[in-house]
């Protein structure tokens, strides 16, 4: 084993949470390596984690194709545009968002490669005394040693034994990434993000989608105001979601091209058989831990095997941290990003700490729905006194230009102080339109604040200004309830 450079910081991971911290200890001239593993079809290291080759990116370039494809289909007419003759040229739409992928992985190589940053391939062991083994891929190992260690090894999704992957048949999240015809009928198993993402796609394209739910809860980490509203829309758009379902087996039948995957569950209807064309198997991520740590790193992981950090990432051995997927909190890029750069700069001497309670979720659907800070039942719960301000896109004039007035923002604050504490927002633009009360919220405003802010007209923000109008009874364009003075 030969026994390489010396690093101020070595990073296991160039993902959203492993490349920004590699980046930004960079830039703040520590002498820093990042080790990545992913390797494309032609043998070559590749950039950017899950979130570029797999995740958020390629998914967004389908859901933007897929959305134009349904749009033109079924809300151009009212608009007075025909589109007849409308066809989607599958293998093109999968290009397109290859090359976006591309784009953006070769994207980081350039930026570590303008910041200096030393980009290592193969699979990193993290052993005893910050030494770290890369095993490459033709099986060489090195070993290099670091003053700190930042580990962003990311996730990957989980199997159930009644659904094992077959092909591109019985798919993970990334399969379904590559359908090369639109299935006619497709499965989806788990009524997250990523189904409710991917199962869209498809059924703009034309699948019959059904998704199958284990619990009796649709999105129970939503307002219940929203979570309802975003059952009632994907129901009119056709996704036939069934909850309290639960698979208990499947089995891949036919020849060739008539392969299909024959689903059996139990609901309270009891036992129940479906066959589809593609089953989509999205119950939930797990850290990637395993081949990682010798048992003599220190590093040690929680009972979910997820390493364990306190607030600030730090794991249990002096200056080794952890970021991103691999942790505790939300599988999402930019609290894996956040982390990453509030570690580089820890290690530099500076002192940022992020402020988990205000990190935005998104479901990129159409409409899409968005949050930030707390829900009412999590409020009710915990016996907060707050208030509730909702407005609806349906009474704004700029949400009627553009024919979309599905949805509401509600905003809810602190009764006393009148502190903003959430923002729930299923609608047209929602993931944008949330950020602007997460911009509130780190600034502690109160819906005040929001209320006596001007907002150009016309703009679908002005459907915030109105629902935080709202919270206090004064909203203009509606009648309010109880109406205040
Ligand atoms: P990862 O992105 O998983 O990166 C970890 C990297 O570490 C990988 O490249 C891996 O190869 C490498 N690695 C692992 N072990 C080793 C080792 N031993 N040695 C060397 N390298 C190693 N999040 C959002 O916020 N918005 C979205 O819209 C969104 N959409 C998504 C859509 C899909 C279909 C999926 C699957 C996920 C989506 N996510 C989204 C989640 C997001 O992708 C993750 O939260 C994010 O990628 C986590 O970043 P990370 O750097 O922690 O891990
Ligand atoms: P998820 O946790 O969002 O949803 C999984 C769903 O599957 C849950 O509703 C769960 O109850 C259900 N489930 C679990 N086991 C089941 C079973 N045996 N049968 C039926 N249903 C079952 O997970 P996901 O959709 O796989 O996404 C993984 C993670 O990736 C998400 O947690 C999210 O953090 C991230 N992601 C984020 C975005 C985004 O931010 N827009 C998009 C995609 C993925």
């Amino acid at each position: 084993i030969l026994m390489s450079e010396n690093f101020q910081v070595i990073v296991i991971g160039a993902g959203p949470a492993g490349y920004v911290a590699a980046i930004r200890a960079a830039q703040l001239g520590l002498k820093t390596a990042c080790i990545e593993k992913w390797i494309d079809d032609n043998g070559k290291c590749k950039l950017g984690g899950t979130c570029l080759n797999v995740g958020c990116i390629p998914s967004k370039a389908l859901l933007d194709s897929s959305h134009k494809f349904a749009e033109a289909k079924h809300d151009f007419s009212i608009h007075g545009i025909s589109s007849n003759d409308l066809s989607m040229d599958i293998s093109k739409m999968l290009e397109r968002k290859n090359k976006i992928v591309s784009q953006l992985t070769g994207g980081i190589s350039g930026l570590f490669k303008a910041n200096g940053v030393h980009s290592i391939f193969g699979a990193a062991k993290l052993l005893a005394n910050k030494i770290v083994e890369v095993t490459d891929p033709s099986g060489k190992k090195e070993q290099y040693t670091a003053d700190h260690i930042i580990i962003a090894a990311g996730s990957v999704p989980i199997t159930i034994p009644p659904a094992p992957l077959v092909d591109d048949i019985v798919v993970d999240s990334t399969g379904a990434l590559e359908f090369k015809s639109v299935p006619q009928k497709l499965g989806v198993i788990g009524a997250g993000v990523i189904g409710l993402e991917l199962g869209s796609v498809w059924a703009r394209l034309g699948s019959q989608v059904t998704v199958l739910e284990a619990l009796d809860d649709f999105l129970p980490a939503a307002d219940l105001t929203i979570s309802k509203e975003t059952f009632k829309t994907f129901k009119k758009q056709g996704l036939d979601i069934k909850l309290g379902t639960r698979v208990t087996g499947s089995e891949v039948i036919g020849e060739g091209d008539n392969r299909q995957v024959k689903v059996e569950f139990t609901d309270s209807n009891g036992k129940t058989e479906m066959l589809f064309d593609r089953l989509i198997v999205c119950v939930g991520r797990r850290p990637l831990s395993e081949n990682l740590l010798s048992p003599d790193s220190g590093v040690n992981l929680d009972e979910r095997g997820f390493i364990f950090v306190n607030e600030q990432c730090e794991t249990e051995v002096r200056d080794i941290y952890a970021v991103g997927d691999i942790v505790r909190g939300p599988m999402l890029a930019h609290k894996a990003s956040e982390e990453g750069v509030m570690v580089a700069e820890r290690i530099a001497g500076k002192k940022p700490q992020i402020n988990y309670e205000n990190i935005p979720n998104v479901i990129y659907t159409h409409p899409e729905i968005a949050w930030v800070g707390k829900t009412e039942q999590e409020l009710k719960a915990a016996g907060t006194d707050y208030n509730v301000g909702i407005f609806p896109f349906s009474a704004s004039g700029r949400a009627m230009a553009a024919n979309e007035t599905t949805g509401m923002v509600k905003i809810i604050a602190e009764a006393k102080s009148d502190r903003i504490l959430g923002c729930h927002i299923i609608g047209p633009s929602a993931a944008d339109l949330v950020q602007q009360v997460v911009i509130a919220i780190e600034f502690g405003a109160s819906s005040e604040d929001l209320a006596l802010t001007v907002f150009s007209h016309p703009t679908l923000s002005e459907v915030v200004h109105e629902a935080a109008l709202a919270v206090s009874g004064h909203a203009i364009h509606i009648p309010n309830k109880p109406k205040r003075s």
